[in-house]
C-alpha cells in the first residue's frame, strides 16, 4: 500500500518550526507579518524543489500542484494555513499544508499522474489577524471591499502587511475562483475527545454555527450599606443567576452544544455601589441551524426568568449569525474509507472551531478530519501532536485523494 515519506514530512514540520519561532517553542507568524512572509518563501522554495507548479493568487494563497494530464479544468484542492496566533503552536494549520503537499510528492515520486489537477492550498490569514479565513473568503468570493474597513488592525498596519506580500485590496478582490470540485482538509483537533476515546481519526460531519448576543440587565444603583438586601434591584445577581443556569440547561438538554459568557462588566463599578447595570457578552455553538434555533429561544427566557427574579428589565441584541457548514459525504466516505484501508480507527464529530472548509463548503463538497492533540492543548507553544499522529493523518490524506479522485470525474 503507498505511504507517505515519514522523515520528508517530520523534517519539513521540523524545519517551518523554526520561521518565526518563539522562546518556548512556539511560533508567532501572524499573517503576512515578516514572519509568515518568510514561511511563504521557504514554502514556495519547497514547492520549487519538488519538482511541483507552484502559484500564488490576488488574495495571497500559495499553491503547489500536480497537474493531470490533460489538465482538467475543475480540480480538488486540499490543505489549511501556515499563518499561526501570536505564540501559538507549530502544528495548528501548518500540519494540514504540509501533509497535502507530502502526498502530492509522494504520487509524483511513484509516477502517478492524477484523472484531475491536484492542489495544496496555504490560505492567508485563517486565524484572523487580519479578518479570519481572509484566503478561503476571497476564493469563494465572500469578500467585499467593506470587510476591508472593518479589520482587526488599524489601516497603516494593513497596508504595511499587504505591502510585505506585494498584494493590494484590488488583487484580494479578485481571487474568486470556480474550478474548485471538492475540498478536504487535515486539522489537529486542538480539543481532547479523540485522545480521551483513543480514537486516530476524526471525520468532521459539520463545523458548528455560532450565535452571539449583546445582553444588558438593568436595575437600580443603591448604597451598598443602607439599602436594605430584600429591596435591592442588583443588575448582577439576575447574570449571575443567568450564567450558571444556562451553564446547566445547556448541558441537561443540548450536550455537544455549547455555551459561554466571555465578557460581563457591572456599572456604575464601585465597591460601595449596587450594580445598576450589567452587559454580558453571550455566545453558543451548534452542529444544526434547528437546535440553534430552540437554544437561542431557550436561553432568551431563561434572560426574562432570571431579570423577572430579582425585580430587573433586560434587553438583548443579536450579532451576525455564523451559520453551520454540513460536510460533504462523497468526501467524509473517502476519508472513512482511507482509515479503515490503513487500520485507523475513526469516528464523526462535531468541530467547534472555525476553520477555512466551512467557506469551502459554500462552493464545493468538503470535508475536513482532525488527528488527536495532546491533553487538547492549542493556540498555545505547547500545542503538541505525536509523529505518529501526523504521518497516519498524511497517509489519510493521501488516500483520501487518491479515493476521490477514483470516485469523481472531471
Ligand atoms: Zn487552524
Amino acid at each position: 500500500m503507498l505511504k507517505i515519506n515519514e522523515e520528508r514530512l517530520m523534517s519539513d514540520l521540523n524545519e517551518l518550526a523554526k520561521i518565526g519561532a518563539t522562546a518556548d517553542g512556539g511560533v508567532s507568524r501572524s499573517a503576512l507579518t515578516l514572519a509568515d512572509i518568510e514561511g511563504r518563501e521557504w514554502f514556495k522554495n519547497k514547492v520549487a524543489e519538488a519538482g511541483l507548479d507552484y502559484a500564488i493568487d490576488g488574495a495571497g494563497n500559495q499553491s503547489a500542484i500536480l497537474y493531470s494530464n490533460p489538465k482538467t479544468e475543475k480540480r480538488i484542492l486540499a490543505g489549511s494555513h501556515l499563518d499561526s496566533v501570536p505564540n501559538g503552536g507549530r502544528y495548528d494549520g501548518p500540519l494540514g499544508v504540509l501533509v497535502v503537499f507530502e502526498a502530492l510528492r509522494t504520487m509524483k515520486d511513484n509516477g502517478i499522474t492524477p484523472a484531475i489537477t491536484l492542489e495544496t492550498i496555504n490560505f492567508t490569514d485563517e486565524e484572523g489577524a487580519i479578518m479570519g479565513l481572509l484566503g478561503s473568503r476571497a476564493v469563494v468570493g465572500q469578500l467585499s471591499e467593506s470587510d476591508f474597513s472593518h479589520t482587526k488592525i488599524g489601516v497603516d498596519d494593513l497596508e504595511q502587511r499587504l505591502k510585505n506580500a506585494e498584494l493590494t485590496r484590488e488583487s484580494m478582490l479578485s481571487a474568486k475562483r470556480d474550478d474548485v470540485m471538492a475540498w478536504v482538509e487535515l486539522h489537529i483537533e486542538q480539543g481532547s475527545r479523540l485522545e480521551d476515546a483513543g480514537m486516530n481519526i476524526g471525520v468532521v460531519n459539520a463545523i458548528v454555527g455560532m450565535r452571539a448576543f449583546h445582553v444588558t440587565f438593568k436595575g437600580e444603583a443603591a448604597h451598598a450599606g443602607t439599602k436594605p438586601m430584600t429591596m435591592r434591584k442588583d443588575a448582577l445577581w439576575g447574570a449571575a443567576q443567568f450564567v450558571l443556569k444556562a451553564k446547566q440547561y445547556i448541558m441537561d438538554n443540548y450536550t455537544p452544544g455549547v455555551c459561554n459568557v466571555g465578557k460581563i462588566s457591572a456599572k456604575p463599578g464601585a465597591f460601595n455601589i449596587v450594580p445598576a447595570e450589567v452587559y454580558c457578552a453571550l455566545e453558543f455553538r451548534h452542529g444544526s441551524t434547528a437546535e440553534l434555533e430552540r437554544m437561542q429561544t431557550d436561553l432568551l427566557n431563561l434572560l426574562d426568568e432570571c431579570a423577572k427574579e430579582f425585580d430587573l428589565d433586560v434587553s438583548y441584541e443579536a450579532t451576525p449569525h455564523v451559520h453551520p457548514a454540513l460536510m460533504s459525504e462523497t468526501v467524509m466516505t473517502a476519508i472513512e474509507s482511507a482509515s479503515d484501508a490503513l487500520n485507523l480507527t475513526h469516528g464523526r464529530l462535531l468541530s467547534f472551531a472555525g476553520h477555512d472548509t466551512q467557506t469551502m463548503a459554500t462552493i464545493a463538497p468538503s470535508a475536513m478530519f482532525f488527528v488527536p492533540s495532546v491533553d487538547g492543548i492549542s493556540h498555545n507553544p505547547a500545542e503538541y501532536t505525536n509523529d505518529a499522529d501526523c504521518i497516519n493523518g498524511a497517509n489519510v490524506m493521501l488516500h483520501t485523494l487518491l479515493n476521490l479522485l477514483n470516485g469523481m470525474s472531471a
